[in-house]
Protein backbone atom coordinates (compact mmCIF):
# COMPACT_ATOMS: atom_id res chain seq x y z
CA UNK A 1 0.00 0.00 0.00
CA UNK A 2 1.35 3.54 -0.82
CA UNK A 3 2.30 5.41 2.03
CA UNK A 4 1.53 8.95 2.46
CA UNK A 5 4.08 11.22 1.53
CA UNK A 6 5.10 14.59 1.56
CA UNK A 7 7.12 17.35 0.00
CA UNK A 8 7.28 21.24 0.18
CA UNK A 9 7.45 21.41 -3.88
CA UNK A 10 4.02 19.59 -3.75
CA UNK A 11 -0.04 21.99 -4.68
CA UNK A 12 -2.16 19.60 -2.48
CA UNK A 13 -4.93 20.80 -4.43
CA UNK A 14 -6.76 16.67 -4.88
CA UNK A 15 -4.53 15.80 -1.87
CA UNK A 16 -5.75 18.57 0.35
CA UNK A 17 -8.31 16.46 2.79
CA UNK A 18 -5.96 13.43 3.25
CA UNK A 19 -5.08 12.20 6.08
CA UNK A 20 -7.69 13.73 7.88
CA UNK A 21 -10.86 11.81 8.33
CA UNK A 22 -12.13 13.31 5.17
CA UNK A 23 -14.05 9.55 4.75
CA UNK A 24 -16.30 10.46 7.54
CA UNK A 25 -19.28 12.72 5.91
CA UNK A 26 -18.89 15.40 8.73
CA UNK A 27 -15.55 16.08 8.72
CA UNK A 28 -15.70 16.05 4.46
CA UNK A 29 -18.15 18.82 5.30
CA UNK A 30 -16.22 20.67 7.85
CA UNK A 31 -13.47 20.50 5.30
CA UNK A 32 -15.50 22.62 2.52
CA UNK A 33 -17.08 19.23 0.77
CA UNK A 34 -20.16 19.62 -1.03
CA UNK A 35 -20.24 23.51 -1.39
CA UNK A 36 -18.89 22.98 -5.22
CA UNK A 37 -21.99 20.51 -6.14
CA UNK A 38 -24.26 23.45 -4.31
CA UNK A 39 -22.34 26.09 -6.62
CA UNK A 40 -22.73 24.01 -9.77
CA UNK A 41 -26.85 23.68 -8.91
CA UNK A 42 -26.97 27.19 -9.10
CA UNK A 43 -24.93 28.12 -12.20
CA UNK A 44 -26.23 25.15 -14.38
CA UNK A 45 -24.83 23.02 -17.11
CA UNK A 46 -23.14 25.07 -19.57
CA UNK A 47 -21.71 27.00 -17.12
CA UNK A 48 -20.14 24.00 -15.58
CA UNK A 49 -18.79 22.18 -19.09
CA UNK A 50 -17.60 26.24 -19.76
CA UNK A 51 -15.94 25.95 -16.33
CA UNK A 52 -14.24 22.48 -16.86
CA UNK A 53 -12.78 23.60 -20.46
CA UNK A 54 -11.34 26.54 -18.91
CA UNK A 55 -9.94 25.01 -15.99
CA UNK A 56 -7.28 22.59 -18.82
CA UNK A 57 -7.89 19.65 -17.07
CA UNK A 58 -7.22 16.52 -18.86
CA UNK A 59 -8.08 12.97 -18.45
CA UNK A 60 -5.70 11.46 -15.80
CA UNK A 61 -6.45 8.20 -16.87
CA UNK A 62 -3.65 7.99 -19.40
CA UNK A 63 -5.10 9.64 -22.47
CA UNK A 64 -5.23 13.00 -21.77
CA UNK A 65 -8.34 14.15 -23.40
CA UNK A 66 -10.10 17.70 -22.46
CA UNK A 67 -12.45 16.53 -19.59
CA UNK A 68 -14.78 19.82 -20.98
CA UNK A 69 -14.64 18.71 -24.61
CA UNK A 70 -15.83 15.01 -23.62
CA UNK A 71 -18.45 16.59 -21.51
CA UNK A 72 -19.51 18.92 -24.42
CA UNK A 73 -20.01 15.80 -26.73
CA UNK A 74 -22.99 14.56 -25.17
CA UNK A 75 -26.12 15.19 -26.52
CA UNK A 76 -28.32 17.40 -25.23
CA UNK A 77 -31.10 15.62 -25.68
CA UNK A 78 -31.44 11.81 -25.77
CA UNK A 79 -34.09 8.94 -25.86
CA UNK A 80 -32.08 6.93 -23.91
CA UNK A 81 -30.68 7.65 -20.69
CA UNK A 82 -27.67 8.93 -19.41
CA UNK A 83 -24.59 7.70 -17.20
CA UNK A 84 -21.58 8.77 -15.64
CA UNK A 85 -18.94 5.84 -15.07
CA UNK A 86 -15.76 6.44 -12.59
CA UNK A 87 -13.20 4.64 -13.52
CA UNK A 88 -11.87 3.04 -11.42
CA UNK A 89 -10.58 0.24 -13.22
CA UNK A 90 -6.40 1.24 -11.88
CA UNK A 91 -3.87 -1.55 -13.09
CA UNK A 92 -1.22 0.03 -14.73
CA UNK A 93 2.17 -0.98 -12.91
CA UNK A 94 3.47 1.61 -11.46
CA UNK A 95 0.28 3.45 -10.42
CA UNK A 96 -1.33 3.86 -7.01
CA UNK A 97 -3.08 6.77 -7.00
CA UNK A 98 -6.62 6.38 -7.29
CA UNK A 99 -6.19 4.19 -4.90
CA UNK A 100 -5.49 7.24 -2.13
CA UNK A 101 -8.64 8.93 -3.05
CA UNK A 102 -10.26 6.04 -2.50
CA UNK A 103 -9.23 5.43 0.80
CA UNK A 104 -8.69 8.93 1.94
CA UNK A 105 -11.30 11.16 -0.04
CA UNK A 106 -13.98 9.20 -1.22
CA UNK A 107 -16.54 11.99 -0.69
CA UNK A 108 -14.59 13.87 -3.59
CA UNK A 109 -15.34 10.92 -5.85
CA UNK A 110 -18.94 11.36 -5.11
CA UNK A 111 -19.37 15.21 -5.62
CA UNK A 112 -17.43 15.12 -9.05
CA UNK A 113 -19.33 12.41 -10.18
CA UNK A 114 -22.50 14.60 -9.49
CA UNK A 115 -21.32 17.53 -11.09
CA UNK A 116 -20.59 15.61 -13.80
CA UNK A 117 -24.04 14.72 -13.72
CA UNK A 118 -25.51 17.79 -13.84
CA UNK A 119 -23.35 18.90 -16.54
CA UNK A 120 -24.47 16.65 -18.84
CA UNK A 121 -27.95 15.80 -17.62
CA UNK A 122 -27.30 12.36 -16.47
CA UNK A 123 -29.39 11.24 -13.31
CA UNK A 124 -27.42 7.93 -12.69
CA UNK A 125 -23.59 7.22 -12.16
CA UNK A 126 -21.55 4.14 -11.57
CA UNK A 127 -18.35 3.73 -9.46
CA UNK A 128 -16.23 0.95 -10.78
CA UNK A 129 -13.41 0.08 -8.42
CA UNK A 130 -10.79 -2.69 -10.04
CA UNK A 131 -11.31 -6.05 -7.82
CA UNK A 132 -8.26 -5.72 -6.09
CA UNK A 133 -9.41 -2.68 -4.51
CA UNK A 134 -12.36 -4.66 -2.93
CA UNK A 135 -11.22 -3.62 0.36
CA UNK A 136 -11.79 0.04 -0.74
CA UNK A 137 -14.94 -0.89 -1.98
CA UNK A 138 -16.37 -0.67 1.47
CA UNK A 139 -15.36 2.63 1.97
CA UNK A 140 -16.94 3.46 -0.95
CA UNK A 141 -20.24 2.11 -0.20
CA UNK A 142 -19.77 3.35 3.40
CA UNK A 143 -19.44 7.01 1.81
CA UNK A 144 -22.37 6.48 -0.84
CA UNK A 145 -24.72 5.51 2.13
CA UNK A 146 -23.66 8.76 3.79
CA UNK A 147 -24.36 11.01 0.89
CA UNK A 148 -27.74 9.26 0.44
CA UNK A 149 -28.85 9.89 4.13
CA UNK A 150 -28.12 13.37 3.85
CA UNK A 151 -29.91 14.14 1.17
CA UNK A 152 -27.16 14.79 -1.65
CA UNK A 153 -28.42 11.52 -3.20
CA UNK A 154 -31.60 10.06 -4.61
CA UNK A 155 -33.96 12.65 -5.26
CA UNK A 156 -34.65 16.23 -5.01
CA UNK A 157 -30.69 16.21 -3.76
CA UNK A 158 -30.13 19.22 -1.88
CA UNK A 159 -33.53 20.19 -1.80
CA UNK A 160 -33.93 20.68 -5.88
CA UNK A 161 -35.84 19.25 -7.80
CA UNK A 162 -32.44 17.93 -9.42
CA UNK A 163 -31.88 13.75 -9.07
CA UNK A 164 -29.07 11.92 -9.16
CA UNK A 165 -27.87 8.27 -8.21
CA UNK A 166 -25.08 6.50 -7.34
CA UNK A 167 -23.99 2.36 -7.54
CA UNK A 168 -20.86 1.10 -6.82
CA UNK A 169 -19.23 -1.79 -8.41
CA UNK A 170 -16.33 -4.39 -8.12
CA UNK A 171 -14.59 -5.81 -11.09
CA UNK A 172 -12.88 -8.66 -11.45
CA UNK A 173 -9.43 -8.05 -11.53
CA UNK A 174 -8.40 -7.47 -14.80
CA UNK A 175 -6.52 -4.74 -16.79
CA UNK A 176 -8.20 -4.50 -19.88
CA UNK A 177 -11.71 -3.18 -18.23
CA UNK A 178 -9.91 0.00 -17.91
CA UNK A 179 -10.52 0.32 -21.76
CA UNK A 180 -13.52 2.31 -21.38
CA UNK A 181 -16.11 0.23 -23.43
CA UNK A 182 -14.95 -3.10 -21.75
CA UNK A 183 -15.75 -1.49 -18.77
CA UNK A 184 -19.30 -0.42 -20.02
CA UNK A 185 -19.35 -4.62 -21.23
CA UNK A 186 -18.12 -5.25 -17.59
CA UNK A 187 -20.44 -3.15 -16.00
CA UNK A 188 -23.70 -4.59 -18.08
CA UNK A 189 -22.71 -8.16 -16.70
CA UNK A 190 -20.54 -9.26 -19.40
CA UNK A 191 -17.52 -10.52 -20.80
CA UNK A 192 -14.72 -7.34 -20.23
CA UNK A 193 -13.72 -7.26 -24.13
CA UNK A 194 -13.77 -3.64 -25.72
CA UNK A 195 -16.38 -2.60 -28.39
CA UNK A 196 -16.28 -1.55 -31.92
CA UNK A 197 -15.99 2.16 -31.59
CA UNK A 198 -17.64 4.44 -33.46
CA UNK A 199 -19.76 5.14 -31.91
CA UNK A 200 -18.51 6.57 -28.91
CA UNK A 201 -19.64 6.50 -25.61
CA UNK A 202 -20.75 9.68 -25.00
CA UNK A 203 -23.02 9.01 -27.59
CA UNK A 204 -23.77 4.98 -27.50
CA UNK A 205 -22.34 4.09 -24.08
CA UNK A 206 -23.42 2.14 -21.27
CA UNK A 207 -26.91 0.16 -21.56
CA UNK A 208 -27.39 2.15 -25.25
CA UNK A 209 -26.86 5.50 -23.51
CA UNK A 210 -24.86 8.24 -23.67
CA UNK A 211 -22.13 7.94 -21.43
CA UNK A 212 -19.24 10.25 -20.16
CA UNK A 213 -16.42 7.95 -18.42
CA UNK A 214 -14.08 9.54 -16.93
CA UNK A 215 -10.53 8.38 -14.40
CA UNK A 216 -11.05 8.49 -10.72
CA UNK A 217 -8.57 11.60 -10.47
CA UNK A 218 -10.08 13.18 -12.96
CA UNK A 219 -13.49 13.04 -11.36
CA UNK A 220 -12.37 13.62 -7.41
CA UNK A 221 -10.27 16.95 -9.07
CA UNK A 222 -13.76 18.23 -10.59
CA UNK A 223 -14.97 19.83 -7.01
CA UNK A 224 -11.37 21.56 -6.54
CA UNK A 225 -11.68 22.72 -9.75
CA UNK A 226 -14.80 24.52 -9.14
CA UNK A 227 -13.97 25.11 -5.89
CA UNK A 228 -10.79 27.55 -6.71
CA UNK A 229 -12.61 28.43 -10.10
CA UNK A 230 -10.79 27.49 -13.27
CA UNK A 231 -8.46 30.27 -14.10
CA UNK A 232 -7.17 29.56 -10.46
CA UNK A 233 -7.40 25.85 -11.58
CA UNK A 234 -5.22 26.30 -14.82
CA UNK A 235 -3.03 28.55 -13.32
CA UNK A 236 -1.18 26.47 -11.55
CA UNK A 237 -0.09 24.18 -14.66
CA UNK A 238 1.75 24.83 -17.67
CA UNK A 239 -0.52 26.20 -20.94
CA UNK A 240 -3.15 23.50 -21.92
CA UNK A 241 -2.20 21.46 -18.82
CA UNK A 242 -4.31 22.73 -16.26
CA UNK A 243 -3.74 21.98 -12.30
CA UNK A 244 -1.77 19.99 -10.61
CA UNK A 245 -1.52 15.41 -11.00
CA UNK A 246 -0.75 12.83 -8.87
CA UNK A 247 2.39 11.15 -9.62
CA UNK A 248 3.46 7.75 -8.20
CA UNK A 249 6.75 7.34 -8.13
CA UNK A 250 7.86 4.10 -7.90
CA UNK A 251 11.42 1.81 -8.04
CA UNK A 252 14.81 2.28 -6.80
CA UNK A 253 14.39 5.75 -5.16
CA UNK A 254 14.37 6.64 -1.46
CA UNK A 255 11.35 7.67 -1.06
CA UNK A 256 8.72 6.53 -3.01
CA UNK A 257 5.23 6.82 -3.16
CA UNK A 258 2.14 9.57 -4.53
CA UNK A 259 3.19 12.79 -4.62
CA UNK A 260 0.75 15.70 -6.05
CA UNK A 261 2.78 18.37 -8.08
CA UNK A 262 1.94 21.06 -10.67
CA UNK A 263 1.76 19.94 -13.96
CA UNK A 264 4.85 20.93 -15.86
CA UNK A 265 7.49 19.39 -12.69
CA UNK A 266 10.77 18.74 -13.75
CA UNK A 267 10.86 14.99 -13.98
CA UNK A 268 14.72 15.10 -13.18
CA UNK A 269 13.68 17.24 -9.87
CA UNK A 270 10.39 14.95 -9.25
CA UNK A 271 13.42 11.76 -8.83
CA UNK A 272 16.45 13.99 -7.25
CA UNK A 273 14.85 16.14 -5.09
CA UNK A 274 11.15 14.74 -4.46
CA UNK A 275 12.00 11.46 -4.49
CA UNK A 276 15.36 11.67 -2.74
CA UNK A 277 17.32 9.86 -5.81
CA UNK A 278 18.14 6.81 -6.89
CA UNK A 279 18.26 4.38 -4.22
CA UNK A 280 21.72 3.27 -1.99
CA UNK A 281 23.61 6.18 -4.14
CA UNK A 282 23.67 3.90 -7.14
CA UNK A 283 23.21 5.35 -10.54
CA UNK A 284 20.04 6.07 -12.96
CA UNK A 285 19.79 3.51 -15.45
CA UNK A 286 16.31 4.58 -16.80
CA UNK A 287 12.91 5.79 -16.14
CA UNK A 288 9.49 5.06 -16.98
CA UNK A 289 7.70 8.05 -17.24
CA UNK A 290 3.61 7.31 -17.28
CA UNK A 291 3.37 3.40 -16.25
CA UNK A 292 4.45 0.71 -17.38
CA UNK A 293 3.25 0.71 -21.25
CA UNK A 294 4.89 4.55 -21.46
CA UNK A 295 8.52 4.40 -23.52
CA UNK A 296 11.29 4.18 -21.37
CA UNK A 297 13.86 7.65 -21.02
CA UNK A 298 17.05 7.74 -20.50
CA UNK A 299 19.16 9.64 -17.91
CA UNK A 300 19.77 12.59 -20.41
CA UNK A 301 16.06 12.63 -21.20
CA UNK A 302 15.11 13.57 -18.33
CA UNK A 303 15.52 16.83 -18.04
CA UNK A 304 11.78 17.72 -18.85
CA UNK A 305 8.43 19.29 -17.56
CA UNK A 306 6.28 16.29 -16.62
CA UNK A 307 3.09 17.52 -18.96
CA UNK A 308 1.24 15.98 -21.77
CA UNK A 309 3.06 17.92 -24.45
CA UNK A 310 6.80 18.12 -23.21
CA UNK A 311 7.08 14.22 -22.05
CA UNK A 312 5.29 13.70 -25.67
CA UNK A 313 8.28 15.56 -27.25
CA UNK A 314 10.09 13.57 -25.83
CA UNK A 315 9.54 10.36 -27.33
CA UNK A 316 7.39 8.84 -24.71
CA UNK A 317 3.77 9.77 -23.07
CA UNK A 318 2.81 10.92 -19.43
CA UNK A 319 0.14 8.14 -19.14
CA UNK A 320 -1.09 7.09 -15.53
CA UNK A 321 1.50 9.49 -14.16
CA UNK A 322 3.18 6.23 -12.58
CA UNK A 323 7.14 7.40 -12.81
CA UNK A 324 9.25 4.38 -12.30
CA UNK A 325 12.86 4.23 -11.53
CA UNK A 326 15.31 2.26 -13.04
CA UNK A 327 18.98 2.11 -11.32
CA UNK A 328 22.28 1.07 -13.34
CA UNK A 329 22.50 -2.40 -11.38
CA UNK A 330 18.67 -3.29 -13.57
CA UNK A 331 19.13 -6.21 -16.36
CA UNK A 332 17.03 -4.08 -18.66
CA UNK A 333 15.97 -7.38 -20.74
CA UNK A 334 14.64 -8.81 -17.48
CA UNK A 335 12.68 -5.53 -16.87
CA UNK A 336 11.11 -5.74 -20.90
CA UNK A 337 10.42 -9.41 -20.10
CA UNK A 338 8.53 -8.72 -16.51
CA UNK A 339 6.83 -5.72 -18.44
CA UNK A 340 5.97 -7.88 -21.11
CA UNK A 341 4.74 -11.08 -19.21
CA UNK A 342 2.15 -8.82 -17.83
CA UNK A 343 0.57 -7.77 -20.95
CA UNK A 344 0.89 -11.10 -22.04
CA UNK A 345 -1.67 -12.34 -19.36
CA UNK A 346 -3.77 -9.11 -19.38
CA UNK A 347 -4.44 -10.19 -23.15
CA UNK A 348 -8.00 -10.63 -23.44
CA UNK A 349 -7.35 -12.36 -26.79
CA UNK A 350 -9.71 -10.96 -28.93
CA UNK A 351 -7.59 -10.18 -31.68
CA UNK A 352 -4.64 -11.89 -33.18
CA UNK A 353 -1.70 -9.27 -32.68
CA UNK A 354 -1.95 -8.70 -29.54
CA UNK A 355 -3.29 -11.99 -28.03
CA UNK A 356 -0.35 -13.69 -29.96
CA UNK A 357 1.90 -11.17 -30.49
CA UNK A 358 2.52 -10.45 -26.25
CA UNK A 359 2.52 -14.51 -26.06
CA UNK A 360 5.50 -14.55 -28.41
CA UNK A 361 7.36 -11.34 -27.20
CA UNK A 362 6.69 -13.00 -23.70
CA UNK A 363 8.64 -16.26 -24.96
CA UNK A 364 10.87 -14.88 -26.81
CA UNK A 365 11.84 -12.44 -23.78
CA UNK A 366 12.11 -15.16 -21.68
CA UNK A 367 14.65 -17.61 -23.17
CA UNK A 368 17.03 -14.36 -24.53
CA UNK A 369 17.27 -13.73 -20.70
CA UNK A 370 17.84 -16.97 -19.63
CA UNK A 371 20.75 -17.35 -22.20
CA UNK A 372 19.09 -19.35 -25.13
CA UNK A 373 18.99 -16.26 -27.63
CA UNK A 374 20.22 -16.29 -30.84
CA UNK A 375 21.25 -13.34 -32.80
CA UNK A 376 18.18 -12.94 -34.90
CA UNK A 377 15.93 -12.55 -32.31
CA UNK A 378 16.72 -9.03 -31.27
CA UNK A 379 15.05 -7.81 -34.63
CA UNK A 380 12.58 -10.47 -34.40
CA UNK A 381 11.15 -8.43 -30.73
CA UNK A 382 11.30 -5.39 -32.82
CA UNK A 383 9.32 -7.15 -36.12
CA UNK A 384 7.38 -8.08 -33.90
CA UNK A 385 6.43 -4.95 -31.27
CA UNK A 386 6.60 -3.00 -34.40
CA UNK A 387 3.70 -5.05 -36.32
CA UNK A 388 1.88 -4.59 -32.94
CA UNK A 389 1.24 -1.22 -33.28
CA UNK A 390 -1.77 0.29 -34.16
CA UNK A 391 -2.85 -3.45 -35.09
CA UNK A 392 -5.25 -4.44 -32.63
CA UNK A 393 -8.25 -3.89 -31.56
CA UNK A 394 -8.07 -1.91 -27.87
CA UNK A 395 -4.66 0.13 -26.93
CA UNK A 396 -3.37 -2.66 -24.62
CA UNK A 397 -1.84 -3.82 -28.07
CA UNK A 398 0.15 -0.41 -27.92
CA UNK A 399 0.69 -0.49 -24.42
CA UNK A 400 2.80 -4.11 -24.59
CA UNK A 401 4.55 -2.92 -28.60
CA UNK A 402 5.92 0.65 -27.18
CA UNK A 403 8.15 -0.04 -24.19
CA UNK A 404 9.04 -3.10 -25.95
CA UNK A 405 10.49 -0.68 -28.85
CA UNK A 406 11.86 1.68 -26.28
CA UNK A 407 13.66 -1.20 -24.60
CA UNK A 408 15.49 -2.50 -27.91
CA UNK A 409 15.88 0.47 -29.84
CA UNK A 410 17.66 2.27 -26.26
CA UNK A 411 19.40 -0.74 -24.82
CA UNK A 412 20.41 -2.66 -27.67
CA UNK A 413 23.93 -3.56 -26.30
CA UNK A 414 22.67 -4.80 -23.19
CA UNK A 415 20.19 -7.55 -25.75
CA UNK A 416 23.42 -8.13 -27.03
CA UNK A 417 25.76 -8.69 -24.46
CA UNK A 418 23.00 -11.33 -23.13
CA UNK A 419 24.16 -13.52 -26.21
CA UNK A 420 27.60 -14.07 -24.90
CA UNK A 421 26.75 -14.00 -21.09
CA UNK A 422 24.85 -17.56 -19.68
CA UNK A 423 22.36 -16.71 -18.43
CA UNK A 424 22.15 -12.79 -17.78
CA UNK A 425 25.73 -10.79 -17.34
CA UNK A 426 23.73 -7.97 -15.69
CA UNK A 427 22.63 -10.13 -13.07
CA UNK A 428 24.12 -9.08 -9.31
CA UNK A 429 24.31 -10.95 -6.54
CA UNK A 430 22.73 -9.96 -3.34
CA UNK A 431 21.10 -6.82 -5.06
CA UNK A 432 17.72 -6.54 -4.51
CA UNK A 433 14.93 -6.69 -7.20
CA UNK A 434 12.89 -4.07 -8.43
CA UNK A 435 9.88 -3.40 -7.06
CA UNK A 436 7.03 -1.37 -8.84
CA UNK A 437 4.21 -0.04 -6.16
FE1 LIG B 1 -7.96 -7.88 -26.25
FE2 LIG B 1 -5.41 -7.24 -26.65
FE3 LIG B 1 -7.08 -7.10 -28.66
FE4 LIG B 1 -7.29 -5.36 -26.62
S1 LIG B 1 -5.60 -5.50 -28.07
S2 LIG B 1 -8.94 -6.42 -27.65
S3 LIG B 1 -6.67 -6.69 -24.91
S4 LIG B 1 -6.51 -8.98 -27.54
Amino acid sequence: MPRLVSHPDEVKIVTRRFGQGAAQIDRYLELGGYEAVKKCLAQGPEWIVEEMKASGLRGRGGAGFSTGMKWSFVPKQSAKPKYIIVNGDESEPGTCKDHLIFLHDPHSVIEGTIIAGLAVGAKMGFIYLRGEYRYLLEKMERAVAEAYERGFLGKNIFGTEAEFQIVTQSGAGAYEVGEESALMESLEGKRGVPRIKPPFPAVVGLYGGPTVINNAETIATVPHVIAMGAAAYAAVGTPRNGGTRLFGISGHVERPGVYELPMGYNLKKMIYEVAGGVRGGRGLKAVVPGGSSTPVLLPEEIDIGMDFDQVGKAGSMLGSGGVVVIDDQTCIVEFAMRTISFYAHESCGWCIPCREGTDWLKKTLTRFHAGFGQPSDIDNIRYLAENMLGRTFCPLGDAAAMPTLGFVKKFRQEFEDHLHGKPCPYARAGVPQLTVV
